[in-house]
């Protein structure tokens, strides 16, 4: 009656989304100011005071019709155009308007992105940590998922790497900032990635894609530099959303970009059109491309993350957690104090905490805290994390 496959993905919600809707059931029953909800990568910043300027001026400057209505199926002009010139800026490229996608967030050009990439089952490699929905948006566009273990300090295993690719390897999706880990990868990794990809490419006779997912782009701790995947390998296509930059997740807006060096890159970008269309991801919200074109260099607070960073990475050291100090985005990622760190994710719940198994992120033993949350969440969790590191002793 109903595809199988859908069915499954509907009926089984994802740990996340399970354990914020456990979090809402939780408050009602014990109390809000009781439940540490740290499951969910919602901005707790405020969106940029320009967005909402912005918005009501587009309001009224424009006519329903501009605002409510169709844009091009790729988006307006002038966005992209807005778009391609912050790009060529920040990443010494020349990439012309006519190679950005406009799309409902990350979400929808990472699917645009496989869709227009794959031909028949090809292989899409995925690096652990990874985002549990890459293998979702993977498999529904009937392509092939590869995962690559990490080192024991979560970075790229640059030999796993090498050894996964084959003749069937069409892209590999790098995220860096990573969710979950808050890892920032170096120089020297994206370095090695993209030298390997280069020979393998040429070994195999076919270009091997970067599509390089950039939602935490601007969330950057300290002195971190973030390498440039664009202008270290021609055959990357960006997939950038405003979700987390701007704190407009429920806005949906982002967009596909292609190199100016990617092989066939007018094939590649027509597919991306294609794709759009065929999965009826056109036309990104009009009111949201407008804003974007205003508020092109408007920048998140990122001195509020740092200091939630700061706050729970030195507190939870002092009580004796192991933690990998966050790089970048607003993840935090701690080691269970039990092998099975789903046990210790339940565990958690009893002192009213809400973290993410890492199990679903490809990695076991860890658990994710998003601590994209008041400052005042994480102060008053302290007393329940040192609950639950005592209750690892009785
Ligand atoms: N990629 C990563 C790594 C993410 O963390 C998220 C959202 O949390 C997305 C993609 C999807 O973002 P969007 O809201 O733009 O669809």
């Amino acid at each position: 009656m109903v595809n199988e496959k859908m069915y499954g993905l509907g009926s089984a919600r994802s740990a996340i989304r399970e354990l914020f809707e456990f979090g809402k059931r939780r408050a009602a029953e014990i109390g809000a100011d009781k439940v540490y909800d740290f499951s969910l990568g919602n901005p707790s910043v405020e969106p940029p005071k320009e967005v909402n300027e912005a918005i009501v001026s587009i309001l009224k400057e424009f006519g329903s019709k501009d605002v409510h209505g169709y844009s091009s199926a790729q988006g307006f002009l002038s966005t992209r155009k807005a778009v391609a010139d912050k790009l060529n800026r920040e990443n010494n490229t020349n990439i012309s308007p006519d190679y950005i996608y406009m799309t409902a967030g990350a979400a929808a050009g990472l699917c645009i992105a496989v869709r227009a990439l794959n031909e028949d089952k090809d292989e899409f490699i995925i690096l652990a940590p990874y985002f549990p929905e890459y293998k979702v948006f993977i498999e529904a566009q009937g392509a092939k998922v590869v995962e690559v273990p990490c080192d024991a300090s979560l970075n790229i295993d640059v030999k796993a790497f090498a050894a996964a690719i084959t003749k069937n390897t069409k892209g590999v999706i790098i995220n860096s900032p990573n969710n979950p880990s808050g890892k920032v990868y170096d120089q020297k990794t994206i370095k090695a990635i993209c030298d390997i990809l280069e020979s393998k490419s040429k070994e195999f006779g076919s270009p091997i894609f970067v599509i390089s997912d950039e939602p935490y782009r601007e969330l950057v701790y300290s002195n971190t530099i973030l390498p440039s995947i664009l202008s270290m390998y021609d055959n990357t296509i960006i997939c950038y959303s405003y979700s987390k930059s701007l704190s407009i997740p429920g806005d949906r807006i982002g967009y596909l970009a292609v190199s100016d060096r990617c092989y066939g890159k007018d094939k590649v970008y027509a597919a991306i059109n294609g794709a759009g269309r065929a999965l009826g991801y056109v036309c990104a919200p009009t009111l949201f491309q407008l804003v974007i074109e205003r508020c092109i260099d408007a920048k998140t607070n990122i001195f509020d993350y740092d200091k939630n960073r700061t706050l729970l990475y030195e507190n939870l050291t002092n009580i004796g957690y192991d933690c990998l100090k966050p790089d970048g985005a607003f993840y935090l990622f701690v080691k269970s104090l039990e092998k099975d760190s789903i046990a210790f994710c339940e565990r958690a719940k009893n002192s009213g905490i809400l973290i993410v198994p890492s199990d679903s992120f490809g990695v076991k033993g860890y658990a994710r805290i998003a601590y994209c949350v008041d400052y005042n969440t994480i102060e008053r969790s302290l007393p329940a994390f040192k609950e639950l590191f005592d209750s690892y002793k009785k």
